[in-house]
């Protein structure tokens, strides 16, 4: 971390940890901490705390946790440096990237610059739509498809001219280099010569805006029956289809005030709904959709309702769907809208009360699943079985026990079949296929021997720094048993305790991810009172320091009686043990 400590300590006292987190979870305050979502592990009640007068957070169910920059850090995945470079963006705190240590500054000026090249073809792009005589069929089309003056400019439409090299030819104004040229996805490397040549030509081009307003990359739609329809920039170090939601940068404060979001498939359907004022809404981009997407979508609305075409793609890119939605554990529902409509032309038709009528009638998941699975299979016997088979598929993937019990209950009721039966058929489909279920809540993979008493000594340092004078004269770190906790001490230590962003300034201290998450699970939970903290402490201390003495003396006896039983094999395994506790008291 190459941005000087004063800075980062400048930035960190500026930042609230409870703002900096607000603008990706939805956050409701409980007691003194605040409550979400998690947004890195699928959950649906909340166990993702915030706590603003420690300024960290800690998820309880899969122990993320930090201070504010670790959170953009693993959040953006980005690294420390960028992370306080954002925050420091967020609160007007200049930092020059010539404060950076050379690799980071590289990583910088190759991202910042690729967010310019896209700036400026956005604004080619955009003002060649509005002013030049070769885009007057491209104006027809949007106005034929009823797109807005207004939609047009908010989201920055453009139009990539015919031809080959129009941006090569704008890269050369702009002395761009052919590197970064390339790195951009705009231009594409000639195959039989030298040279570039366009990747998106006679197209509508719809900017694609990250969540900080930055232009990250590009959509292109023919305006004819060319193909493909749709084009979308590369992969690229600002442009990540897995994460990335058209329209989501101007929907969010809308999704959080409407409590739910319409996901939508096409560019399109997306500025038709928005236009006709359903706002809370956001398109996939054509991609499939990511377990992050959703966990990012969680950030604004709690409930989702998936929308799509009547069509046999539709059907099947909602079945895609779906799976990853009831992973994550999201109340979704799913409206199919009726045959030979889209979302755009469904609006553009009957309006905006009249999608809205529909949506508020939109299937739960089982509701969809049942009648797609018995539109196919019938209702005869043998397609009821049928129907149970396709069903369980999706039963298993439900990690909260009382929503798939209900989900049982329905699709026995439905299929007139005893709820017994279905139970047996999903428990028989998780013994077939035991890696179905997705267990991603991982077991809390206990790394550390702890020591409850080691913990408690780190909670205290931590929660109570009066107490660290004591416990640096009785030296009882060095007694500690963990290596990690012993390591993570030491560290604590390091900090000046008057400082009144001291677990935070710790938190900065740590060398690794794993650790802020350790120290932001001790310090969220305070187990001591402010009466007789320093007795407490000192009881802590002499105990810990007695056990490992008692420890030390037992193995001796140990050893002196394996020497009696000739036993030589344990007494070399415990004369290293021995060893190892001298050098844990000695050192
Ligand atoms: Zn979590």
């Amino acid at each position: 971390m190459h941005i000087p400590e004063e800075k980062i300590s400048e930035v960190l006292n500026a930042s609230d940890i409870v703002d900096v987190i607000s603008d990706s979870v939805i956050l409701k305050k409980a007691g003194a901490n605040y409550f979400g979502l998690c947004p890195f592990h699928s959950e649906k009640t909340p166990s993702f705390s915030v706590n603003p007068g420690k300024q960290i957070f800690h998820c309880f169910g899969c122990s993320a946790g930090g201070n504010a920059f670790s959170y953009l850090m693993k959040y953006h995945g980005i690294s420390f440096p960028e992370a306080v470079k954002m925050a420091a963006r967020k609160y007007n705190i200049e930092i020059e990237n010539e404060a950076l240590s050379p690799s980071i500054k590289k990583e910088f000026e190759i991202k910042e610059g690729l967010f310019r090249i896209n700036q400026t073809v956005m604004g080619y792009y955009h003002d060649f739509l509005k002013d030049s005589h070769k885009a007057e069929a491209a104006r027809v089309y949007l106005k034929k498809r009823g797109v807005s003056e207004e939609i047009i400019q908010e989201f920055r439409l453009g139009y990539s001219p015919e031809g080959w090299d129009t941006i090569v030819n704008l890269f050369r104004k702009h002395k761009i280099l052919n590197k970064n040229a390339l790195q951009s996805g705009l231009v594409l490397e000639r195959k039989q010569k030298d040279g570039f040549y366009d990747r998106f030509r006679n197209r509508i081009i719809f900017p694609i805006f990250d969540i900080n307003m930055q232009v990250a990359g590009f959509g292109g739609r023919v305006m004819d029956e060319g193909m493909p329809k749709y084009l979308n920039s590369p992969e690229t170090p600002v442009y990540f289809k897995g994460r990335m939601l058209y329209g989501l940068h101007a929907a969010k404060q809308f999704c959080r005030q409407e409590g739910f979001v319409y996901i939508v498939e096409g560019y399109f359907d997306f500025l038709s709904l928005y236009q006709h004022g359903i706002k809370n809404t956001v398109a996939s981009l054509g991609t499939a959709l990511t377990s992050d997407h959703v966990r990012i979508l969680k950030g604004y609305a709690a409930r989702m309702v998936l929308v799509f075409d009547s069509d046999t793609a539709g059907i099947s890119a909602a079945k895609r769907s779906i799976k990853i939605f009831l992973q994550e554990g999201v109340d979704i529902r799913i409206l199919v809208l009726p045959a030979g409509n889209d979302p755009d032309s469904y609006v553009v038709k009957h309006g905006r009360d009249a999608f809205i009528e529909l949506a508020s009638n939109a299937r739960t998941v089982m509701q969809f699943l049942l009648k797609v699975s018995m539109d196919t299979h019938g209702s005869s016997v043998e397609g009821r079985i049928k129907v149970l088979e396709d069903m369980k598929q999706y039963l298993i993937l439900i990690q909260d026990s009382a929503l798939r019990s209900l989900y049982v209950k329905e699709l026995a009721e439905t299929l007139k079949i005893d709820e017994k039966a279905v139970l047996e058929k999903v428990r028989e489909y998780y013994l077939d296929n035991p890696s179905s279920t997705l267990n991603n809540c991982k077991e809390n993979e206990n790394d550390l021997e702890s020591d409850r008493r080691e913990e408690q000594i780190i909670s205290m340092m931590l929660n109570h720094p009066e107490t660290i004078p004591l416990i640096k004269t009785k030296e009882v770190i060095k007694y500690f048993y963990s290596e990690r906790l012993k390591h993570l001490a030491t560290k604590i230590l390091s900090v000046d305790p008057d400082n009144n962003t001291f677990i935070t300034s710790v938190m900065t201290k740590m060398d690794n991810n794993r650790d802020q998450e350790i120290l932001a699970s001790y310090a969220i939970q305070d187990s001591f009172s402010e009466e007789d903290v320093h007795g407490k402490a000192l009881s802590l201390i002499n105990r810990i320091i007695r056990i490992r003495i008692k420890q030390e003396n037992t193995l001796t006896n140990k050893i002196i009686s394996a020497e009696k039983g000739c036993d030589s094999e344990l007494i070399e395994l415990l004369k290293k043990r021995q060893e190892e506790i001298r050098q844990l008291h000695h050192r």
